[in-house]
């Protein structure tokens, strides 16, 4: 698959185009920003985490019929991609409090969100920080239709019923994440990464962070726990496209 010309770069990814008009290549970086990007900085290794856990994480949704961008992982910072028509929706799943939610709501971080998960839609605007929206919003904006909000919400409940569980076998908690969908040929996909960029993920016995946290809240351990991440949850047979210096 030969790469072509850059066609987008993101905060933590650049997307080129391929020989194919419907498949991109998404390239990870290790640049980190927070805040809307008034934080800025570099995580090492970051990329190929980011990379590599993402790829387990769609390969075991695939199995789980949940459909996803994912062709196959090319590299270490590198995987091959259904290219989308990203609906500008950022639905954040949640099974514990923390973040913006302890936040808006005054309770404190690790409270549990109860047994059904909390599900929030946001603007994806650079420009207004990411707003929350509601599903009148979506329709007014004309983000989406009604059956692909439908389907949005239903799908992003279900990659929260496979990921929870699964990384709970790791010893991770799944606290929180952020996930992105879009169109391709006449259908939606789940898009974008499911990473520690994206995700609250904590050890499940100490609550230690394991994620994005550690670099927004300044706590140190960032590649640490990064590394953690990846050790856990990368099977085997990905944690070799990283190399040595990883594996
Ligand atoms: P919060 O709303 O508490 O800031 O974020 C909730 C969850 O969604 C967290 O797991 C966070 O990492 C993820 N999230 C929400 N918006 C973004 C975003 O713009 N970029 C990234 N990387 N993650 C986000």
């Amino acid at each position: 698959m030969d790469k072509r010309e850059k066609l987008y770069e993101g905060k933590a990814k650049i997307v080129y185009a391929t020989d194919d008009p419907g498949l991109v290549i998404q390239y990870f970086k290790d640049d980190a920003t927070a805040f809307n990007a008034q934080k800025r900085g570099t995580i090492v290794g970051k990329g190929v985490v980011n990379n590599l856990m993402s790829a387990a994480m769609f390969q075991l949704l695939g199995r789980r019929r949940v459909p996803t961008h994912l062709v196959r992982p090319l590299s270490d910072r590198e995987m091959l991609c259904r290219r989308l028509d990203i609906i500008k929706i950022e639905t954040v799943v949640r099974n514990v409090v923390a973040g913006s939610l302890a936040q808006r709501t005054g309770l404190p971080e690790g409270t549990s969100a109860g047994r059904r998960a909390v599900l929030e839609l946001y603007y994806k605007s650079d420009p207004l920080g990411d707003p929350m929206i509601n599903d009148d919003h979506v329709r007014m904006m004309g983000l989406a239709t009604p059956r692909e909000l439908a389907w949005v919400k239903r799908t992003a409940l279900k990659v929260n019923a496979v990921l929870a569980p699964h990384l709970s076998r790791h010893g991770l908690l799944l606290v929180d994440f952020k996930l992105e969908f879009g169109r391709h040929r006449g259908r939606l996909w789940l898009g974008d990464e499911v990473s520690p960029d994206t995700c609250r993920l904590w050890d499940a016995r100490t609550r230690e962070r394991l994620d994005k946290d550690r670099f927004r809240r300044d706590l140190g351990g960032v590649e640490e726990a990064y590394q953690e991440v990846f050790r856990r949850v990368v099977p085997k047979a990905l944690q070799a496209l990283a190399g040595p210096a990883q594996a």
